[in-house]
This record gives structure tokens, sequence and C-alpha cells, in this order.
């Protein structure tokens, strides 16, 4: 890869600040996940009933209980999308780094499938490969067969309905998740944020949160601007373009 002199340097101070970092931990968003094609949950067919919707009227509690066939249609169609997309080069970079936590914002499950073992990851907002029960006395989880998933269906313990085992828009984070995310990033040297316009909360407090405990921020985004304040080093470019020689070569951890 050809880089003008100027990435060419903020890459090595990079590398730099991460060789001598001794407790490292990676804070990704959906730019993590673009380059595997799942950049929009736009509707390749426009006869589905969800594609007249705004994906953030369809990810709700109240979009559910209003309009639960509509709402799982809209997460089975994703569903069928992430079958069929694989790790990028960002995913497999990172999985080369196996002492390394992976807090993310994402659903998919794309690092457990590049190699990274997957109680190293923590996943902020659920995962789209279990569907959970809306019942919150309910604790019943199982498994989706991305290919072909099941339609809205009953709770099989206690009648309510099951639903994806994701955040939606106002509902609180998995609590034990992310109270060790928050654990974590009070004792970090360094945090890597990749492909996150760090603007969703909670989660986004991550980062301040990292950096009054001491820990230096390294942004990888292809947008200058939306980061710009939070970060020490900007990579700008996408994650797949600069991990792999970021993190070429390095042996990191998220405990020494
Ligand atoms: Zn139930």
């Amino acid at each position: 890869m050809e880089l003008d002199p100027e990435k060419h340097a903020s890459l090595l101070q990079a590398r730099e600040l991460l060789e001598r970092s001794q407790r490292v931990a990676v804070f990704s968003g959906s730019g993590l996940s673009a380059e595997s094609g799942l950049a929009t949950f736009r509707n390749p067919d426009p006869d589905a009933l969800w594609s007249r919707f705004d994906p953030t009227e369809l990810a709700s509690v109240g979009a559910f209980e209003a309009h639960p066939e509509r709402v799982i249609d809209w997460y089975n169609w994703r569903r069928s999308v992430l079958a069929g997309v694989r790790p990028n080069a960002a995913h497999l970079a990172l999985a080369a780094q196996p002492r390394m936590i992976q807090i993310t914002q994402n659903v998919d499950n794309l690092l457990e499938q590049a190699g990274v073992a997957p109680q190293q990851v923590y996943h902020l907002h659920g995962s789209i490969l279990h569907d959970r029960c809306h019942n919150p006395a309910c604790e019943y989880r199982e498994l989706v067969q991305l290919e072909k998933p099941s339609p809205l269906r009953a709770c099989p313990r206690c009648g309510a309905r099951l639903r994806p085992a994701v955040v939606w828009f106002g509902e609180i984070l998995p609590e034990q998740t992310w109270y060790q995310a928050q654990r974590l990033c009070m004792t970090l040297d360094c945090l890597l944020v990749v492909g996150t316009s760090a603007s969703v909360y909670p989660a986004a407090s991550l980062i301040t949160l990292a950096r009054r405990h001491g820990s230096r921020i390294i942004v990888v985004d292809p947008n200058p601007r939306e980061t710009d304040g939070a970060a020490d080093i900007h990579l700008v470019g996408m994650a797949g373009e600069i991990l792999p020689s970021l993190l070429d070569g390095l042996d990191l951890a998220s405990t020494p």
C-alpha cells in the first residue's frame, strides 16, 4: 500500500505508541464491518413492507410491540445478508492479536469468524445471531439459523414473543458486558478506536473514560471530523486498509 508521507508518519507514530503500551484494547463500530458488505441496512427489495421505514424506526421496543412481524422480517433480511458475508482484512488483522480484548458495538459475528475467541469479544449491543424472549422475567435464548431464520414466534418457555438479542434504541446495555468494558477501559495504556463515529452513547463514553484514566487514543476512521477531539493519533482511512499495516508484527495484549 502506498501512503502519502503525512499518513505514513502517523502510522509509524501509532505503531510506536502501541509497541510501548502494555495494555491495549479495541473499541469498534460499524465501519469495521462495512468493508465486508454490511455498510448499510437499506433494502435491496423495494417490495418488502419494512423497506418503507427508516432503520431507526424498526430497531426499537415500540416498533416491535406495534408491528412485530415487520421488525422480525427486517432482522431476518439482515441475517440473510450476514450469512453471505465474510470477515475483511481489518477483522483478520485484529484476530491476529489473540490476547487483545475487542469491545464492539457490532451485532454481527465477523470478529469471531475471523478467529477471535468468543470470550475476547464484548458485544455492547448484543448479537443478531441469537433470539431471546421479550419478557424480561424470562431468560430464554437461542441461536438463530442465519440462512433460514424463523418467522415471528412464541417463546417455548413462557409464550411471550421471541425477538433478536440486540440492544434497541432506548434500551439499556447488557449490564455485565458494559461493566466489564468500563472496568477494562480504566486500566488501558492505549485504546484503538476503529470505524465508529463515537456518537452513540453510552458506548462512546468509553473513549472519554479511557482517556480520563490515562489511556492514549488512536482513531482509525475515514472521516477526520467526527472523532477529532478524542484522538491522540488519527489514522484517516478504511479499517481494512490501515489495520493490517498498523498491527503487522506486533504482539498486543489487554493484560500484560
Ligand atoms: Zn420466555
